[in-house]
C-alpha cells in the first residue's frame, strides 16, 4: 500500500503542529475539554486523565465522573473541575444524559470512557453521546467497548471528528483485524472502513486517518505497559483537540509527548519503577525536550 503516506513522528514534526499561543489568549482561547470517566472501582482513570490534560495545555477540564465517586475524584482534582452525574451500582446511569449533554456540547473538545465500567446503562450513555455530539470526541477504553456490536453508531459519525485510541484487545473487539502482522495495515483498513482516526497503542503506537495517511511514534518503553498509562494519552489527547490541533496533528504529537514523558520518567527512576503518575509529572519536560 505503498500509494499512501506513512511518516515517522519526531520532536521536528511535534514542533510543527502544536497550536501556537497566542500572548494575548486567555483560558476561553485555549480550549474548553470536557471528561466523561471513571467508576466505583476505577477512581483513578478519571483523574489521571484530567490531571494529563490539563498539563497538556488547554484552558479548562471539566470532569464528569459517577456521583458514588465525585468526592473520591473532587479530592485530587485541583485544576480540573469535577461534578457529579446520576450513577447506578456505581456506573453511570441513563439518567445523566442531560447533564452531560449541558456541558459537553459546549465544549472544544470530549473525552469519553476511561475507567467509565461496562454496565449497560453505561454503555448506553457513551452510545447515545456519540450520536448526539457534533464536537470531536476521543473514544478510549470502555467508551471502544461500548461499541462491541454497535459500530454503526461509530459510522453514523462519518463528517464528525472521533479519534479512538485502542490496545490490540480492544481493536480486536470492535472488529479490529490484526491477523496479517501488518498493524499499519490493519489501522488503515479499520480507520477507512469506518471513517474515524485510529491510534492502535502499543509499542511504536500507529496513528491513521480515515484518508489513510499513517504515523508511527518513536517515543515510548515497557515501563509504560501499566494500568493508567493510557488514562494519561487520553488526557494528553483530548487537550491538544480542545486547543484546535487537527485530530492528526493531535494525536500524532499526543503519542509522542507520552512516550517522552515516560522515556524521561524511566531514565529517571527505571521502567521497573516509574508510574503513570510520573508520567504526567514529566510532561513539562517532555516539552521542552521539543524546543
Ligand atoms: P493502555 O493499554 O490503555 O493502558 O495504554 C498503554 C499505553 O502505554 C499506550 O499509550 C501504549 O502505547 C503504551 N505502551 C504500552 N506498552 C508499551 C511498550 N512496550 N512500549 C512503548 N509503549 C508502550
Ligand atoms: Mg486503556
Amino acid at each position: 500500500q505503498g500509494t499512501y503516506l506513512t511518516q515517522s513522528i519526531d520532536a521536528d514534526y511535534v514542533r510543527g503542529v502544536l497550536p501556537r499561543r497566542k500572548p494575548d489568549g486567555h483560558k476561553g482561547t485555549f480550549g474548553k475539554a470536557y471528561l466523561l470517566a471513571g467508576s466505583v472501582g476505577y477512581t483513578g482513570a478519571p483523574v489521571l486523565a484530567a490531571r494529563a490534560a490539563a498539563r497538556t495545555g488547554c484552558g479548562l477540564v471539566t470532569l464528569g465522573v459517577p456521583e458514588s465517586i465525585y468526592a473520591i475524584a473532587a479530592g485530587k482534582c485541583e485544576e480540573p473541575m469535577p461534578y457529579p452525574l446520576p450513577d447506578t451500582k456505581g456506573q453511570f446511569s441513563k439518567k445523566a444524559l442531560q447533564g452531560v449533554l449541558e456541558r459537553a456540547s459546549g465544549s472544544d473538545a470530549v473525552l469519553i470512557g476511561p475507567g467509565v465500567g461496562r454496565a449497560s446503562e453505561a454503555a448506553w450513555l457513551m452510545r447515545t453521546l456519540l450520536d448526539q455530539l457534533g464536537v470531536p470526541v476521543v473514544l478510549d477504553a470502555d467508551g471502544i467497548n461500548a461499541l462491541e456490536g454497535h459500530i454503526d453508531v461509530l459510522d453514523r459519525r462519518k463528517g464528525k471528528v472521533t479519534v479512538l485510541t485502542p490496545h490490540d484487545g480492544e481493536f480486536a473487539r470492535i472488529g479490529g483485524d490484526l491477523s496479517s502482522g501488518d498493524r499499519v495495515d490493519a489501522a488503515r483498513e479499520f480507520a477507512r472502513r469506518h471513517g474515524c482516526y485510529l491510534v492502535l497503542k502499543g509499542h511504536a503506537t500507529v496513528v491513521v486517518s480515515p484518508a489513510g495517511t499513517a504515523l508511527i511514534n518513536t517515543t515510548g518503553n515497557s515501563g509504560m505497559a501499566k494500568g493508567g498509562s493510557g488514562d494519561v494519552l487520553a488526557g494528553m489527547l483530548v487537550s491538544l483537540l480542545a486547543q484546535g490541533a487537527g485530530p492528526m496533528a493531535a494525536a500524532g504529537a499526543a503519542v509522542w509527548l507520552h512516550g517522552r514523558a515516560g522515556d524521561l520518567a524511566a531514565q529517571a527512576l527505571t521502567e521497573y519503577a516509574m508510574t503513570p503518575q510520573d508520567m504526567i509529572g514529566r510532561i513539562p519536560a517532555a516539552f521542552q525536550s521539543i524546543r
